[in-house]
């Protein structure tokens, strides 16, 4: 494993490059098996009340701390991640939601002091993907993720999107193709590629860049899409067009997207984290958190008083 940790480590610190570029050993399809997920216990009073009390769970947060190395930047967090349902994290700059987001595919386990606390429990197996025992590659052919700034490899659209497959083992020409279209088109971006597969991702639109990257997560059909602030570095247009297939998706597959655009997160999302300093503040439905939200500090957050 320290070989590859310490190339990983390199390819990632030049930040063109996701996991999704590297080789495993294993080159075994990974797939969890279909079954339901876990109908958690509720685990507050609040959680009692309505669709969250019986909702199918994909993950849980429990008690999740994390550390670089002596910095503290989540402070026993925990709230639930619902099944094919889209969970935004909100709350002003340096409060942990990258961070937070960062713990689900084990990217913290590229530089050694970073350290975790606590659980994060993935449905339906009921594994803590957060510990030592449990390997960050095989999390990470789970959970995809998608970066602030579109991040294409130097390949083709259609490599681009394959690396996803052929990483997690997926050889067959006839099954890639047919993977590789499907994915294109859940990410709205087949029909302006589709005759272009084979010229290089760099020659799209950063929005167009952006949607590859994300069809690029969702062509091995991972458990948990993770986006971190995946339009801030585009235009209104491009912006409402990821919003639209987060939309259509969020009922196929379960997303987890940190966004500081309050219109946004109360847009695109079922429920809504609200974070202040490393700590949950509030989780609760999105309609509940943007009308009439529990927590002072959520109130004052959401109607601008700070952040
Ligand atoms: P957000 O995404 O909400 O803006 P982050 O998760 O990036 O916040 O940061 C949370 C806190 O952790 C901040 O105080 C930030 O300075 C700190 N932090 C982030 N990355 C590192 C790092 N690599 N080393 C040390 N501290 C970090
Ligand atoms: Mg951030």
């Amino acid at each position: 494993m320290a070989p590859l940790q310490n190339s990983l480590k390199t390819a990632m610190s030049d930040k063109d490059l996701t996991m999704d570029d590297f080789t495993v050993q294993d080159s075994d399809v990974v797939r969890p098996p279909e079954a339901s997920v876990q109908m958690a216990k509720p685990r507050s009073a609040e959680h009692e009340q309505g669709a969250l009390a019986d909702a199918p769970r994909r993950a849980e947060v429990r008690n999740l701390s994390f550390f670089y190395g002596e910095k503290q930047a989540l402070n026993s967090v925990s709230f639930p991640v619902l099944d094919r349902k889209v969970t935004a994290l909100i709350g002003p700059s340096g409060c942990g939601k990258s961070t937070l987001l960062r713990c689900f595919n084990r990217m913290h386990d590229l530089y050694p002091d970073n350290r975790y606390e606590g659980e994060i429990r993935l449905y339906p197996e009921d594994m803590n993907i957060v510990s030592g025992d449990v390997d960050p590659m095989y999390v990470r052919l789970r959970i995809g993720m998608v970066f602030q700034k579109p991040n294409p490899f130097p390949k083709s659209i259609y490599d681009n999107v394959a690396a996803g497959l052929w990483v997690r083992g997926v050889r067959r020409k006839s099954i890639v193709d047919e993977r590789v279209e499907l994915a294109l088109q859940r990410a709205a971006l087949w029909d302006e590629v589709k005759d272009r597969l084979r010229e290089s991702a760099y020659g799209l639109s950063g929005g167009q860049q952006q949607r590859l990257c994300i069809a690029r997560a969702l062509a091995p059909d991972p458990e948990i899409i993770l986006l971190d602030e995946p339009t801030s570095a585009l235009d209104p247009i491009a912006t409402s067009k990821i919003e639209e297939l987060i939309s259509t998706i969020g009922g196929q597959v379960t997303i987890i997207i940190v966004t500081h655009n309050m219109q946004q997160a109360a847009r695109i999302s079922h429920f809504t984290a609200f974070m202040h300093l490393g700590n949950m503040v509030e989780y609760d439905a999105t309609e509940k958190i943007f009308t009439n939200p529990a927590e002072k500090r959520t109130l004052d957050y959401i109607t601008g008083r700070f952040g």
